[in-house]
């Protein structure tokens, strides 16, 4: 018998109209011995029709989806919808407070904690409400991803349960996304950890996205997650069809393959990019190479690409610790 969560939420999910306030996570400490966390989230109902649940700042750095959510909040007027939108900004929100990956709190990485544990620490106790409250709730959950501080990548939507086989309905929804760039994977570095392998044992479709990252965000990034959620929105008959942006041009499906599309740091030092991201590149093609400025003449030890591919993610920061992903890999694909 699972326990029940002991987040407590301000909003009723169930009532019509547009509702915000506060998921209510009790947290005792030394300053405050009956407060609670509040992780924003607002509800937007008319009549009954399928649920969107769109989440950001999982990874508290990750800024793009968090903006988008923002705007969203204000701009969706419930009574332009039919069915429901959860909006969770902030999912991970002593992490997106403090504009970090992991929770300052207990260091929780919220997309390696699912599916959580109601009575676990505070990152966990978010996790299994996502998983056991709102992925329930839900026809369709967008997770709004990015680089966050150490990567940036090629602005991108993507869906995560390719393994399976994949489901006709998700690859629907990524291509009614209208993302210049998308992609489709085996679970990724989270495996089932994360919120998409949460809504995989809920059988409710997730999609994603990669928006950028590093730190910061771009007009190009925020105008992607911003028509991607629009047109998903859509596509699920939430929005009607004349509220549809019309993407740019077609998606350029690409698919992120085994552990041989990432190249990784081979040593410590200082990271030298060989090639930019959107570029093609070959099997055995030098990456990087690392070198050593507090001994400029010893040799730098190159990193070289295992698989041919399109260069989809790179590595941010120029100090890199053996260890460190430094590029992956994506592979055009017909889906
Ligand atoms: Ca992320």
């Amino acid at each position: 018998m699972p326990s029940k969560s002991r987040i407590v939420a301000e909003v009723d999910f169930e009532k019509n109209g547009r509702q915000q306030g506060f998921l209510r996570l009790f947290h005792s400490v030394h300053s405050s011995a009956y407060g609670f966390i509040p992780l924003p989230i607002v509800v937007l109902k008319n009549g009954d029709g399928p649920t969107a649940l769109l989440v950001s700042g999982t990874h508290g750095d990750e800024y793009e989806g968090q903006v988008a959510l923002s705007n969203l909040v204000k701009s969706l007027d419930p009574a332009r919808i039919h069915g429901r939108v959860i909006i969770l900004p902030a999912a991970n929100y002593p992490a997106a407070m403090a504009g970090l990956r992991t929770s300052p709190i207990d260091q929780g990485n919220l997309n390696r904690l699912f599916p959580g544990d109601a009575n676990g620490t505070v990152t966990q106790q978010i996790a299994y409400y996502i998983e056991e409250e709102l992925i329930p709730m839900a026809d369709i959950v967008c997770d709004l991803h990015s680089g966050g501080s150490s990567l940036m990548y090629v602005p991108s939507a993507l869906y995560g349960g390719w393994e399976r086989g994949g489901s006709e309905k998700a690859l629907a929804a990524l291509k009614a996304f209208g993302a210049p760039v998308a992609y489709v994977s085996a679970a990724g570095p989270g495996g089932n950890l994360t919120l998409s392998g949460g809504a995989a044992r809920k059988g409710v479709i997730a999609l994603g996205t990669e928006a950028g990252g590093s730190g910061h965000v771009t007009r190009a990034a925020l105008r992607m997650v911003e028509r991607g959620v629009n047109n998903v929105l859509v596509h699920q008959g939430i929005l009607p069809d004349s509220a549809r942006i019309v993407p740019d041009g077609p998606t350029r499906f690409l698919e992120v393959g085994g552990p041989d599309y990432f190249v990784y740091a081979p040593d410590s030092g200082l990271f030298e990019p060989l090639v930019e991201l959107g570029e093609m590149v070959r099997a055995g093609q030098p990456a990087a190479r690392m070198h050593w400025p507090e001994t400029p003449w010893a040799e730098p030890v190159t990193a070289h690409f295992a698989h041919d591919g399109f260069v989809l993610c790179k590595r941010m920061p120029g100090r890199a610790t053996r260890g460190d992903c430094l590029f992956h890999l994506g592979t055009d694909v017909e889906v």
